[in-house]
């Protein structure tokens, strides 16, 4: 049985005073939500200081990006054992802002996401369409790409250690969210393809949502049958709309359970 998720991705914001204010908060309230999970995926500086506030949570500590490679002359990299070595559980390969603002490729994305299932990191693969694609009919297609380059480097089975999460670039940080339809439908496009090859894996496969997630729209999109949960941008980092989400999600992962 799937259980929601919901993980903040923090990007490129906070410093040491913000983020001690910010788990300060969410963490006594979300102690108490036990029946969904909760991550945080923070900048590489702010690992430790994460890992420290987390410790005896509920809440568990993830990355945004992992190097390809193990170890060497990689000027700028993060390996994945060394997310490892500071209590990643999860970390974030293929963001959209990773494949636009930094050049990667499906198959750099692939390699990331071989390194992270290597050192037992949960990957978090975020896959998505623009919206030119969207408007072009390719939305399938485009996503089918990108799973099935992390498919042919690092085989199907791969995917049972990971997490998805469809996030259509046209909603991510611009306020437009997918409508819960819109969602459902690119989500059942992902499990029915991968239940093709495995039908079990696809069943139990977490597929996320991304996309202007927040807590006035997270309980209809979290209601949608093949939506496990959410990757949250701006809205982690305002406690209030996190801690919403947060409840959103526990209240979908009791009404299955009821
Ligand atoms: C994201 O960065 O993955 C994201 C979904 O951002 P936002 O919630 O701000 O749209």
């Amino acid at each position: 049985m799937r259980t929601k998720l919901v993980a903040g991705n923090w990007k490129m914001n906070g410093n040491l005073a913000t983020n001690q204010a910010l788990l300060g908060t969410i963490i006594p309230r979300l102690a108490p939500l036990t029946r969904a999970r909760y991550a945080v995926c923070a900048p590489f500086p702010y690992l430790a200081q994460v890992q420290d506030a987390l410790r005896g949570s509920n809440i568990a500590l993830g990355a945004q990006d992992v190097c390809q490679f193990d170890a060497g002359a990689y000027t700028g990299g993060v390996s994945a054992a060394m997310l490892a070595e500071f209590g990643c559980r999860y970390v974030i390969v293929g963001h959209s802002e990773r494949r636009t603002v930094f050049g990667e490729t499906d198959e750099v994305v692939a390699r990331k996401f071989g390194a992270a299932i290597h050192h037992g990191l949960t990957p978090i693969l975020c896959v998505g369409e623009l919206l030119a694609e969207r408007e072009a009919g390719v939305t399938e297609a485009v996503v089918s790409r990108q799973l099935d380059a992390v498919i042919a480097g690092c085989g199907l089975a791969a995917l049972g250690k990971a997490v998805l999460a469809y996030e259509p670039v046209w909603a991510i940080g611009t306020g437009k969210t997918a409508t819960p339809q819109q969602a459902q439908a690119v989500h059942a496009f992902i499990r029915a393809r991968i239940a093709g090859a495995d039908r079990r894996l696809a069943d139990e496969l977490v597929i996320l949502y991304g996309g202007s997630v927040k807590a006035a729209n997270a309980s209809q999109l979290f209601a949608m049958q093949d939506v496990d949960g959410g990757l949250i941008g701006g809205a982690s980092l305002a406690a209030d709309e996190f801690i919403g989400i947060c409840r959103a999600a526990l209240d979908a992962e009791e009404t299955v359970r009821a």
